[in-house]
């Protein structure tokens, strides 16, 4: 047996379901997970000691690949003056004022430790500031599991079928409304029908958590005027797009200034550190300047803070995401142009270093289109590319992630890996 069946059945008698969160356990792909020993640059090593070229980073905090050594060494240093202090530190606000000088629209800034409680945060303070209690997503949007936000989101719940979540209660859910991405004209309506009631809205402005989706711009401008005519928050949820698709996020590429924004992933360079900031007259409504209360015992945490800080120094090197970006783009490319040549309806496309693997004929731009997806094909796509070496996120409904440490040669080597899967497939 190997030794990560091994290890997976011995976690799944003390960890439900052997992991601890849903899609990792390879559960809509079947198989045995396999359990992490160690990653390095652009590898992950298995516990039988098989090497991946890995495009999951961690889900995307590793834009600047596994261990860089700068990220490792600042963490190490900090760590022997004391691992977590419940009080203010010098590094917070240096990290802070790096956020807010890299995303202009962020005048103040708070450090939590995960995107759940980022977006949650987020919208108890949109909701306070506003007085309203209604708030919108879109489908296959995934905000965190955050009760109000568990209303059909993306990520493991769209692989497993679920609309919604067992334990949250009806009364808890019933001020989420959900309108679909990329539909303007049912946008125009709603706030045309609702709007002054509307505390916030919140979006994926690149969606990747039903599969990279991108908006239409006319679908980003309407969302900004419509908010902006009836006094809605408009949120942008960057945990997953923010320092990935663009060095002052995706609300730079749309040209786009939202009332607050949620970072997470990148930020903490691979440690627990999220945040939530926007405009300073929204930010003041929170303890213990405001009324609407958020709180951490490890909010801020001085490791985190530092990984997060060494890795928003790095990525500033000139032309870093304009090289990530390129090299994402031609790993879609050619995955596509190789699923052409052997037959397979599949195609690719990317943004920044984000891309999306679909198996549909031409490139999604809705929930409802994406969902039509040959899961099969996938399946047999992830466990192909799994066997040579290459490690995908293990469901048809996820992002995949590029770093700088993916060189030209390595993504030439892993779309001629998925040449040979697509021709057997
Ligand atoms: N928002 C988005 C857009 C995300 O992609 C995620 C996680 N993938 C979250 C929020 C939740 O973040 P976390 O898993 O750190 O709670």
């Amino acid at each position: 047996m190997s030794r990560n069946q091994q290890l997976f059945d011995r976690a799944k008698a003390r960890i439900p379901g052997g992991v601890n969160s849903p899609v990792r356990a390879f559960g809509s792909v079947g198989g045995t997970p396999r359990f992490i020993a160690r990653a390095n640059g652009a590898f992950v090593w298995d516990a039988d000691g098989q090497r991946f070229i890995d495009y999951v980073g961690s889900w995307g905090p590793a834009i600047l690949g596994h261990a860089h050594p700068e990220v490792v060494a600042a963490v190490q240093e900090v760590a022997v003056g004391g691992l977590s202090f419940g009080a203010p530190t010098e590094g917070e606000i240096d990290l802070a004022e790096e956020i807010c000088r890299l995303v202009p629209s962020i005048e103040q800034v708070r450090l939590v430790s995960s995107g759940t409680e980022a977006t949650m945060s987020a919208i108890r303070l949109a909701r306070g500031f506003t007085g309203r209690d209604t708030i919108v997503k879109f489908e296959g949007c995934y905000h965190g599991h955050s009760d109000s936000l568990l209303v059909k989101a993306g990520s493991g719940l769209l692989t497993f079928g679920t609309p919604s979540s067992g334990g949250v209660p009806q009364d808890f859910t019933k001020h989420t409304l959900v309108l679909e991405y990329n539909n303007v004209e049912q946008l125009k309506q709603t706030f045309a029908e609702i709007g002054t009631t509307i505390a916030c809205v919140i979006l994926e402005p690149f969606a990747g958590n039903m599969n990279l989706i991108k908006p239409s711009g006319e679908f980003v401008r309407a969302l900004r005027e419509l908010t902006e005519q009836s006094g809605t928050v408009l949120i942008y949820d960057e945990v997953m797009t923010g320092f990935r698709v663009d060095l002052h996020c995706a609300q730079h590429l749309h040209g786009i200034k939202p009332d607050m924004t949620t970072l997470g992933k990148v930020v903490g360079g691979g440690m627990p550190l999220a945040a939530f900031g926007g405009r300073a007259d929204i930010m003041a409504c929170i303890a213990p300047l405001g009324s609407v209360y958020q709180a951490g015992t490890l909010s801020g945490n001085p490791l985190a803070v530092t990984a997060g800080l060494t890795t928003l120094r790095l990525i500033q090197r000139p032309d870093f995401h304009l090289e990530l970006s390129k090299r994402t783009e031609r790993l879609a490319q050619g995955i596509s142009e190789a699923a052409r040549r052997a037959g397979v309806p599949m195609c690719a496309d990317s943004v920044g270093g984000m891309f999306g693997l679909y198996m549909t004929e031409k490139v999604p731009s809705s929930f409802a289109e994406v969902s039509k997806a040959d899961i099969s094909a996938f399946k047999r796509f992830f466990h192909g590319m799994l066997e040579k070496g290459v490690y995908l996120a293990p469901s048809a409904f996820e992002a995949g992630f590029v770093s700088d440490a993916h060189s030209e040669s390595l993504i030439e080597e892993t779309i001629a890996l998925a040449a040979e899967v697509l021709k057997a497939l």
